[in-house]
């Protein structure tokens, strides 16, 4: 019986996420939506969402982004990487990438993100703490 040798797919597919819980890198499957975090053994979306009507959950997590679009309202606390809120959100907001209110969203909440940005139109209420130390 000859030992058959096999060898592993060299092709790159998998992608590495940050955690939206703790933060901490994962290398997962390209095309999965979701895993079990090795790391805080959470739940962890990985979908980017578009939000076009009304959103409101004890808990908004992705490790993709959120985009809140103009007809959009999200009431709930939420973790994501890139956050553009073109339309309402009510919760704080922790990012580990950029956030982005345009100049027709309102943002009302707190804010710790390494970046945010408030086009002119746009609206802020709420405590932040950027920098790159804060995700
Ligand atoms: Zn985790």
């Amino acid at each position: 019986m000859a030992k058959k040798t096999r060898f592993r797919s060299t092709s790159k597919a998998t992608r590495t996420i940050l955690c939206p819980e703790c933060g901490r890198s994962v290398d997962v499957a390209a095309k999965a939506m979701s895993i079990f975090c090795p790391h805080c053994s959470k739940r962890v979306i990985l979908e980017n969402y578009y939000v076009k009507g009304y959103h409101a959950s004890r808990d908004f997590a992705t490790a993709g982004d959120i985009v809140v679009e103009r007809r959009g309202t999200v009431t709930a606390p939420i973790k994501t990487c890139n956050l553009v809120v073109k339309g309402d959100v009510k919760g704080s907001v922790l990012a580990r990438g950029s956030v982005e209110v345009t100049g027709t969203g309102h943002l009302r909440g707190d804010v710790t993100a390494p970046s945010l940005v408030v086009r002119q139109g746009g609206s802020f209420e709420g405590f932040c703490r950027i920098g790159a130390g804060t995700s």
